[in-house]
């Protein structure tokens, strides 16, 4: 699933090339990607100018004038691109937005989890899912990192996860994180000193930046708003890296599950909690 790093680099890709242009058409090849009446959602797109282009948590989103919010969840396979000349719809692209003047926006998904709303800023703010979104990591200080964390009796993997605590991370940068700060992924935050939670939320800006300097992971289908892959898979250090040698130490790499989802860690690195034993 592209998590923060990637559609923030969908977003700045996009926004280069479509803010100020204005949306001629809208074809909709299935509309069941589409939250809400199909008729208002046109209507609500036709000839808007987009404004600007950004991300919030993992939702990308394009503000066009009147205003809406033409909200995108990618989801796991989920591409909002622009393709070059003569790139004909394929059988998962979903929408196609063509701008005055001859440049198209395909959103296209393979798997058919993701989705895309037009709303007004009135039933954005509504959204619950919106309205319950936790702060943003690479926004916030260190210390209000330590005090969403520092009283959680939950597994800090879980909690990195859950969108209404911190938004934006999924499993590929909690993993990552984790490893360079030194903390397993089953440990319960109030367990765990404040400077090493606030230790977690540098590791975590710093994991952010090099993904977005690096334009994503393409760990699987991931692609940036011209089609190009990311190159931070390439320096993933645990995430895909079972069984291999922790460069730190060279111990092997394990997994575990923590709330369904796998999460690989280095066993000497990130010592398991007591109560985890
Ligand atoms: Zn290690």
């Amino acid at each position: 699933m592209p998590e923060l790093p990637e559609v923030e680099t969908i977003a700045s890709g996009l926004a280069s090339f479509v803010c100020g242009r204005k949306i001629q058409e809208v074809r909709l090849i299935s509309s069941h990607m589409i939250i809400g009446d199909e008729i208002i959602f046109r209507k609500r797109l036709k000839s808007r100018i987009i404004r600007n282009v950004r991300r919030r948590a993992k939702l990308l989103i394009m503000d066009l004038s009147d205003p809406v919010h033409l909200v995108f969840h990618l989801k796991m396979t989920g591409k909002v691109w622009v393709p070059g000349e003569r790139t004909d719809p394929n059988k998962h692209t979903h929408m196609v937005l063509a701008l005055k003047g001859g440049q198209d926006i395909f959103f296209e998904d393979q798997r058919k989890f993701g989705y895309v709303a037009a709303m007004t800023p009135e039933e954005l703010g509504r959204w619950s899912f919106y309205a319950g979104l936790g702060p943003e990591p690479l926004q916030i200080e260190s210390e209000e990192f330590v005090s969403i964390f520092k009283h959680r009796k939950a597994r800090i993997k879980s909690l990195l996860l859950d969108q209404k605590v911190i938004a934006g991370i999924g499993n590929i940068y909690a993993d990552e994180a984790l490893y360079l700060a030194g903390i397993h992924p089953c440990s319960v935050p109030s367990e765990i000193s404040a400077d090493k939670l606030a230790g977690l939320h540098n590791c975590l800006r710093e994991v952010l930046l090099a993904a977005i300097k690096a334009g994503g992971s393409s760990f699987r289908n991931y692609r940036n708003a011209l089609g190009s892959a990311g190159s931070f898979q390439e320096s993933f250090l645990v995430y895909g890296k079972k069984d291999h040698s922790c460069q730190q130490c060279g111990c092997v790499i394990e997994t575990v599950k923590v709330s369904g989802r796998t999460s690989c860690f280095c066993p000497h690195c990130q010592e398991e909690p007591p109560a985890a034993k």
